[in-house]
């Protein structure tokens, strides 16, 4: 390709909404072969809200949602604020939280008017020694809707389960079609609970999922997927940063954080991922002439 064709084409995809943050990114797409995407906030549209609460014998449904919220309402996670509006919008106060911590990938733990909470993943309440296993059944219910599950637990007692989920965002599935049409494998990489992101990936066709992914564990999945020939990693969030910098190619929501847009080659210009396989046609199209 010449200088003049590639500065067409790179002109034609910011009018498609597609911009080359680095020249080169037209010429390392066109090796493409699987495109990896991060699923809340990439795939989905990042704002998911409460769902399900269940409580265990003894423990009243508004009190528990009372001191989850209260716990949550020092996180900044997505999960965390769907909580808390969920206590809003049922007119719940709030109590304020003490030793709050966050443990990435796991959850939160504050102490409220006095109670030990703890609100996470089954990974979490398996670190503290909680059996989750009187809500089995609820949680594998709630998965295999494509809802999140997390446990609640009060003083080291199970208290709740709730469930959180997540919208996938309308143009998703024709942008994931026309991965598809252009022969490329489409896996999803996600912190979430596998059950959960399997029903997601199940019903949007991908091809492969990797689940329960530490915050920084993204990176070496991408580095593994690379072994394979070349990757393009598509996501919006701070911890997809590392990942979006080591892919062959990294793609950023402009509707994300800064700092995944600075780590980016290209940024799709609206939330939509229909983005993705403009810019991989225009690669091959500009491309097709070079060897
Ligand atoms: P993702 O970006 O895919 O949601 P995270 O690493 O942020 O991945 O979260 C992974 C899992 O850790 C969540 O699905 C949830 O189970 C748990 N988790 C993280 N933060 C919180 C939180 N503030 N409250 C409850 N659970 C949380
Ligand atoms: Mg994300």
């Amino acid at each position: 390709a010449t200088p003049t064709s590639i500065m067409v084409a790179t002109g034609r995809a910011a009018e498609l909404g597609v911009l080359f943050r680095k020249g080169d990114a037209l010429q390392s797409l066109r090796g493409v072969r699987t495109v990896a995407l991060d699923k809340t906030g990439t795939l989905t549209e990042g704002r998911p809200s409460l769902t399900d609460l269940v409580t265990a014998e003894g423990f009243d449904e508004a009190e528990v949602l009372s001191l989850l919220a209260s716990a949550e309402a020092r996180s900044e996670h997505p999960i965390a604020q769907a909580v808390v509006r969920a206590a809003e919008e049922r007119g719940l106060g709030l109590a304020p939280a003490e030793a709050f911590s966050a443990d990435p990938g796991f959850g939160v733990s504050a102490v409220i008017a006095g109670r030990r909470v703890e609100v996470g993943a089954d990974r979490l309440m398996q670190r503290l020694g909680v059996a989750v296993a009187p809500f089995a059944e609820e949680a594998a219910r709630l998965a295999d809707e494509g809802r999140t599950p997390l446990y609640v637990a009060v003083d080291g007692r199970l208290a709740a389960i709730v469930a959180v989920a997540d919208t996938v965002k309308p143009s998703t599935p024709a942008a994931l079609a026309a991965l598809h049409a252009l022969g490329l494998s489409v896996v999803m990489i996600t912190g979430d609970n596998r059950r959960t992101a399997e029903a997601v990936a199940r019903r949007l066709g991908i091809d492969a999922v990797e689940a329960e992914v530490l915050p920084g564990g993204k990176v070496e999945v991408v580095e593994r997927l690379k072994r394979a020939g070349p990757v393009a990693f598509v996501g919006d969030g701070i911890n997809d940063a590392p990942a979006l910098a080591a892919a062959d190619v990294g793609i950023a929501i402009g509707t994300g954080t800064d700092v995944a847009i600075e780590s980016a080659d290209v940024v799709l210009m609206s939330g939509a991922l229909t983005g993705v396989a403009t810019a991989l046609a225009l690669s091959r199209a500009t491309m097709r002439n070079i060897t």
